[in-house]
């Protein structure tokens, strides 16, 4: 996902309703203890069937889970957001059924417990069937767009599919999903996978089924019902591209839109397969800049330019289809592997498409941003923190993205790229956390990578460098003193120009010192030229 921009540049970047903020981490800490629930059961398949209408914000659903046990159990727990007498929002169940036998349940602030009629065993596979209705308090965004327009919107991240729909919320328990949608008739919906079904009914409503086969993480199961332009820009590999653009926004959301093919072209030539059997990429309501919703990408409805600016965002966004969707951190904990992912790879993409330069100046962004960031943070990349909103953060992003880069200038392109796509194609349609990339990358490049993992991602600090260096006239050499200043020393090669010669330090130690032969004092020493270290620091010459 990507942040709300900041209209004067352009450029996207991150930013929540501060109060939404507050009361989302609230409820976070109270479901928290509920965690452990998660791990119980492993969904196979949600069939949702939702009713809505536009005289009032009620929806009504029926949701039919088939789910396996995965220990001896009397009963399931899903998440759902419960009615709340002094708001009136929130999902009343009306009726939990296995087949056609009713069962008990009881429903709570967060989630519905339903009985069993007998003890399940370890392994059981089940089907149940619960119908709710109510007036979601968030999760599915029911709200005038900004043409004053009637629209409904799911904006999941990070565990707000509960609001709407009964589930397993939380990222490693990937599931099929199909969405049916009862709506009055002039709207078009936009959900997950491919359309099944599209049938008008009486009154003015129509029907419309999507079905996706490929699991997906709930955070990104979605539908979206708005009066929309749709275009089908082109196919890539025989993947439709759409646009789903407001109509008074058609023609510079067609344009903008429009080079989402090229980005799609660009990843599956060098990541792997496309995942899903369409690609929409649609204007919304979602808080976020972006959100990467499963071949049904929402973007913010203010992004759009007209004059294809928002590529970078497209790139972001599309990413996540590799990196999110279809390879899916194991928790929140290893965000970066989405977050990172996704601004490494916009990087790379723009980089190929537009050249070094352009790369360069984003990757000095970047760091500058979460060196920024790591100055009023306490915890390291990979944290285990459960307010997961404070993970949207320049480490999650930014740093994550350096850590990737990092990689590829240790290993070489080649190697890269080879870990690259044999992590993709490992975890494809899976869960995959920071581990299980280190020991890809360790088996393609037979390199123990431990260390290097452990000072970039679970250390929050970096390289704070004090560089000095004296010129040897008589002796036409220089010599370079580099002091670590932060508390735990790094290990990492320092690329230092000297006139126009690139020299490269490898620094283990606290002190590091190293001399060249230098024909001609420099008049100054340039710290990594080349942009391939993250860290700060300055050089300085001592005099003699
Ligand atoms: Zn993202």
């Amino acid at each position: 996902m990507r942040r709300v921009q900041r209209v004067s540049t352009g450029y996207l970047t991150f930013h929540i309703f501060p109060t939404m903020k507050k009361s989302l981490a609230l409820l976070l800490l109270l479901s928290n203890h509920l965690f452990a629930q998660h791990d119980k059961i492993d969904v196979k398949q949600y069939q949702f069937e939702l009713n809505v209408n536009d005289t009032t914000d009620v929806i009504r659903g029926k949701a039919t889970i088939c789910f396996k046990a995965l220990q001896q159990s009397e009963n399931v727990q899903f998440d759902l957001v419960g009615f709340d007498q002094k708001s009136g929002k929130g999902m009343k169940v009306t009726s939990a059924k296995e087949g056609n036998n009713d069962l008990k349940f009881q429903s709570q602030t967060d989630n519905i417990i339903i009985s069993f009629l007998k003890q399940a065993e370890a392994g059981l596979e089940k089907t149940i069937t619960i119908t709710y209705e109510g007036v979601p308090a968030d999760g599915l965004i029911i709200a005038k767009n900004k043409f004053g327009h009637r629209t409904i919107f799911a904006d999941n991240w990070p565990n707000r599919a509960r609001y709407w729909i009964p589930c397993n919320d939380a990222p490693a328990d990937k599931a099929a999903v199909s969405f049916t949608v009862i709506a009055p008739d002039h709207y078009q919906v936009i959900s997950n996978g491919l359309v099944k079904e599209e049938t008008n009914l009486p009154n003015h409503l129509k029907l419309t089924q999507y079905e996706e086969t490929v699991e997906l993480p709930t955070k990104v199961m979605v539908i979206g019902l708005a009066d929309f332009a749709v275009q089908h820009s082109g196919d890539v590999d025989c993947v439709p591209v759409y646009s789903w653009i407001y109509p008074e926004d058609r023609a510079k959301g067609f344009y903008d839109y429009a080079v989402a093919k090229d980005i799609l072209t660009w990843f599956i030539s060098n990541i792997g397969p496309y995942s899903y059997k369409k690609l929409a990429n649609v204007q919304s309501t979602t808080r976020f800049g972006g959100m990467e919703n499963a071949s049904a990408i929402f973007y913010g409805e203010g992004t759009l330019t007209g004059n294809g600016s928002n590529e970078p965002l497209l790139a972001h966004e599309i990413a996540h289809q590799w990196f999110g969707n279809t390879v899916t951190e194991k928790s929140f904990e290893h965000l970066w592997l989405s977050e990172g992912f996704a601004t490494y790879f916009t990087d790379l993409y723009l980089e190929a498409k537009y050249g070094k330069a352009k790369f360069d100046e984003r990757l000095t962004d970047e760091r500058n941003k979460a060196i920024k960031f790591a100055k009023r943070t306490n915890a390291p990349v990979i944290n285990p923190t459960t307010d997961y909103v404070n993970l949207l953060n320049a480490f999650s992003y930014q740093k994550g993205a350096w850590v990737l880069h990092m990689l590829r200038r240790k290993l070489g392109d080649d190697i890269f790229w080879k870990g690259i796509k044999e992590y993709y194609s490992a975890y494809r349609g899976k869960n995959a956390n920071t581990d299980d990339l280190r020991t890809v990358f360790e088996k393609i490049s037979g390199a123990d990578l431990k260390a290097f993992f452990q000072q970039w991602l679970y250390t929050k600090e970096h390289p704070v460098l004090d560089v000095s260096w004296k010129y040897d006239q008589k002796k036409k050499e220089i010599a370079i003193t580099v002091l670590q200043q932060q508390q735990k020393a790094f290990d990492f090669p320092l690329q230092v120009k000297l006139g126009s010669e690139v020299k490269q330090l490898d620094v283990h130690e606290v002190k590091t010192v190293v001399t060249f032969p230098c024909n001609a004092k420099p008049s100054a020493i340039i710290l990594d030229p080349e942009v391939n270290l993250f860290f700060e620091g300055i050089s300085k010459e001592v005099k003699q």
